[in-house]
């Protein structure tokens, strides 16, 4: 067991693991009476399986000496050159800190895991067995978790799950019409983005004020996309199902689809499961529409008639899924947009908001173009939001919690 009484100088690393990138960021906890973290850096190692390079802003968002690295290819040996470099250049960055502890998003909890866990080899294996239900990330969260166990053995290590804020929704908001033998197997909607949801859900007040606590729908559209509504700040229903296919269309996933067009591909079109799950993770949402790119910000600028095309089926998904979740809550209060396209993105909000003014949203368009935090107009009867998510805070705060319980024991 870690020695995990604190001192001066403690700092929390966090490690959000995926197939191309592997996020990080550092947190000093140096009081050791307080809960309160600094957020030190934070950055990417991008191009895993490429050319890898580590790009990382200090606190203040301005850009620190980076690193290349060549890594072989998306392997676990591609993670351990990357996070052995990221531990290197940390020590030369912030030289005399201790890493008290490393946070992890795992993507997937399942039906156990509804709270933060420190890692076991034990749990390692439960988790493992999660990985069919997101095979797009679930591994390389893994594969992080068990090159950093390697390194430095017995760095405490702890995983914070997308799931789990979700997890105390109503049955009827969790289950699908299948029969008891399945549901009971655990088949049922889990929902995602479960880190991002928890932060917004907890600065909420700060901005919101009491609305806070009313009907507010979230809708965090990056790579992934998925939508939450929240009643008192906590999930009543998400877009996100069993697994993180499901709802709006994605970057590379067709999100909400008919079971019954992969019966189809497999029974009458020759695919194998192997390469439907390819096409319907990797190969479809934005990039399988237009053919060219899953990147909004390369389709808003394309004047291929397949770019809008594609960003026109994205807009009508969120529309007709914000209208599902609005009658879910029996009405809406509050609209929040965040990650990469909904910080960023003015005209996807627009377009998005246009749609959503017979539930009585109105856009203040200059403040919406300005990326304002606040951007629904003044008379607007549902308030909108602009608010940029964190979800590395959220590991580095679960990781600290645990490090705390530990030290007590
Ligand atoms: P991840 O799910 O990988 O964390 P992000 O939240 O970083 O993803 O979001 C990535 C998406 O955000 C990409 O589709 C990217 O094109 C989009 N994006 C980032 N900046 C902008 C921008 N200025 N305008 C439009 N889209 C943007």
């Amino acid at each position: 067991m870690p020695d995990l009484r604190r001192s001066a100088g403690d700092t929390i690393v966090v490690l959000n693991a995926g197939s191309s990138s592997i996020k990080f960021a550092a947190f000093a906890c140096d009081d050791p009476h307080t809960t309160a973290l600094e957020r030190l850096l934070y950055g990417e190692i991008d191009g895993m399986g490429k050319a890898a390079r580590l790009l990382a802003w200090a606190h203040d968002g301005k850009p620190l000496p980076g690193s290349d690295v060549t890594a072989l290819d998306d392997t676990p040996q591609a993670y351990e050159q990357g996070l052995q470099m990221l531990f290197q250049w940390l020590r030369q960055l912030v030289p005399g800190r201790r890493v008290l502890a490393v946070g992890h998003r795992v993507v997937h909890g399942g039906v156990e895991f509804v709270q933060p866990v420190c890692i076991t080899p034990e749990i390692l294996e439960r988790l493992d067995a999660l990985s069919p239900l997101a095979p797009l990330h679930q591994p390389h969260n893994l594969a992080a978790i068990r090159v950093v166990a390697k390194l430095a053995p017995t760095l405490l290590q702890i995983a914070s799950f997308d799931t789990a804020f979700h997890a105390g929704q109503d049955w009827v908001m969790q289950a699908y019409a299948l029969p008891q033998k399945i549901r009971d197997a655990g088949v049922k909607r889990y929902g995602f983005h479960g880190l991002s949801y928890e932060y917004i859900a907890s600065v909420l007040p700060t901005h919101l004020g009491l609305q806070a606590d009313a009907r507010v729908v979230v809708a965090h559209l990056g790579n992934g996309a998925s939508m939450c509504a929240m009643r008192e700040r906590r999930s009543i229903a998400t877009t996100m199902g069993f697994t993180a296919l499901d709802g709006l269309m994605m970057g590379t996933r067709c999100g909400n689809l008919d079971p019954g067009v992969v019966l189809y591909l497999q029974a009458h079109m020759g695919m194998s499961p192997t390469e439907v799950e390819n096409m319907l993770y990797r190969e479809s949402g934005l990039l399988g529409v237009s053919g060219i790119s899953s990147d909004m910000r390369l389709l808003e600028a394309s004047n291929e008639p397949w770019a809008q095309a594609a960003i026109d089926l994205y807009v009508n998904r969120i529309a007709r899924e914000l209208g599902s979740l609005a009658a879910t809550l029996g009405g809406l209060d509050a609209l929040v947009f965040t990650a990469g396209i909904g910080e960023h993105s003015a005209s996807i909000r627009r377009r998005i908001c246009r749609d959503a003014q017979w539930l009585g949203v109105d856009l203040d368009a200059d403040a919406n173009e300005a990326h304002a935090l606040r951007i629904g107009s003044v008379g607007s009867r549902v308030s909108v939001w602009t608010i940029p998510t964190n979800e590395e805070l959220m590991l580095a705060q679960h990781a600290l919690a645990l490090v705390q319980d530990g030290a007590r024991l």
